[in-house]
């Protein structure tokens, strides 16, 4: 589902231009997606100066295991590139 983050929305109008289903409206200087004609065509995801417009996908729990599993081995190994700089220049 294409989601707007209405906290971010600044009202600029540019993904309404987007979109080729005329599905984005502004409502209250937000804008606001009508489900009911959004096809998930996402051409709209990349025109939004604010990252507003979001794509949320379910994902099962061994999914969100793995990617845990992923983000967790990024994060030791730059706490493991940052502990090996400090040394160099403490020495
Ligand atoms: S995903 Fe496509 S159809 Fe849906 S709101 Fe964005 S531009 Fe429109
Ligand atoms: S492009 Fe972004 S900031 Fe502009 S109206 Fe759409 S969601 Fe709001």
């Amino acid at each position: 589902m294409i989601k707007i983050l209405e906290d971010l929305c600044i009202g600029c109008g540019l993904c309404i231009e987007s979109c080729p289903r005329q599905a984005i409206s502004l409502i209250g200087g937000v804008a606001k997606i009508d489900q009911r004609l959004c096809k998930h065509c996402c051409l709209c995801l990349g025109v939004c100066p604010r990252d507003a417009i979001i794509e949320e996908k379910a994902i099962t729990k061994s999914e969100l295991a793995l990617e845990i599993g992923s983000l967790k081995k990024k994060a030791d190994n730059l706490v493991d590139r940052i502990e090996k700089i400090r040394q160099r220049r403490s020495t």
